[in-house]
């Protein structure tokens, strides 16, 4: 049995992990995707860590990745579909049907892509309808494309669209965008991306690829042509799985401050799935290393 088990590769389940083989803990970390490092691998660049301007999100991952292996960390190859509580021990149930036993948990399962649920989006996805422009961009090179969403995320998809795509169209549902003032001069001064402000999706259609995509606007139904859609709507908690361990807020995220700790003795919650103000690399792997000062003091029973 383990001392602590950590559930995600992203940021913050990465530092945990590194501050628990720094802390001589027995402890190991599950990750969904072999060699995953979460949704960093998503950012072109990062500009906001502290002393790695322009820093790739991807190449960043690594990095998190690399230093974890050096001091020795133990990864498991495994999706946990159940977790369970008898007599103060954590039993990790995988969808391999591996069941894995620790005292402590630091849950840090992040958040997943929020869909539009609109009609043609899940039928069109992987033909023209994507989650991730540095992923997927690249096929549109020449093309037009449309993005969907008024955040930091949907504006950084548009500026990275605009390097390769002849068009990019970028759609807001309300008047103003909630992206930071510099990724908005960013957009507005590209001369490729144009913006169309209070529009709402309405269906993506296509017969095999996305031919084009229909918007409320004004009250009337209009039609763009498009060759792609990138949709940057925010993010939704990987929280289902413990919605009846721990407490969680109205929006899905497991209630913790800064020390990660639950309504559930020994569970921790670290980074994006944790109900807090800023969701951002910083801040995840802060949090990473607070849990596992909880689980040492929890560990002393001092708390
Ligand atoms: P977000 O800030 O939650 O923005 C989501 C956007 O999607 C909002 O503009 C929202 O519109 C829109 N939206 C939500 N549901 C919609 C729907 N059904 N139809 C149409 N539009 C919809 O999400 P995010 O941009 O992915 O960012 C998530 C977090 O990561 C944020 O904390 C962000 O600051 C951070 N992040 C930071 C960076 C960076 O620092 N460079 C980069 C990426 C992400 P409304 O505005 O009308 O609500």
């Amino acid at each position: 049995m383990y001392e602590l088990v950590i559930i995600g590769s992203g940021c913050a389940g990465l530092s945990a992990i590194i501050y628990a083989k720094r802390a001589m803990l027995n402890a190991v970390i599950i990750e969904k995707n072999y060699n995953g490092a979460g949704q960093i691998t998503e950012s072109e660049q990062v500009d906001n860590y502290p002393g790695l301007y322009a820093e790739s999100g991807f190449d960043l991952g690594n990095k998190f990745r690399e230093h974890a292996k050096k001091v020795g960390a133990e990864f498991i190859n495994a999706e946990v579909i159940d977790i369970t509580n008898d007599n103060n021990i954590y039993n990790i149930k995988c969808s391999d049907n591996s069941v894995i036993s620790a005292r402590t948990v630091i849950y840090a399962a992040g958040c997943k892509h929020r869909k539009l649920n609109i009609i043609g989006e899940k039928e069109l996805i992987g033909k023209g309808v994507s989650y991730c422009a540095i992923c997927d961009g690249a096929f549109y090179k020449d093309k037009t494309v449309a993005v969907i969403g008024g955040g930091d995320t949907a504006l950084s998809e548009a500026v990275l669209l605009s390097k390769t795509a002849n068009k990019v169209y970028l759609i807001h549902r309300r008047d103003k965008f909630r992206a930071n003032k510099v990724l908005q001069e960013k957009v507005r001064s590209t001369d490729n991306i144009e913006i169309i402000l209070s529009a709402i999706p309405m269906q993506i259609i296509g017969a095999k690829n996305v031919e084009s995509i229909d918007l409320i606007i004004n009250n009337e139904r209009k039609r763009l042509c498009i060759d792609g859609v990138f949709i940057a709507v925010g993010y939704v908690p990987n929280s289902n799985i413990v919605k009846d361990m721990v407490d969680l807020d109205n929006n899905g995220y497991i209630i913790a401050d800064e020390s990660g700790k639950t309504s559930k003795n020994g569970f921790f919650v670290a980074g994006d799935v944790r109900q807090k103000q800023l969701r951002q690399i910083v801040t995840a792997v802060s949090d990473g290393a607070n849990c596992v000062a909880s689980v040492e003091r929890y560990l002393e029973n001092l708390i």
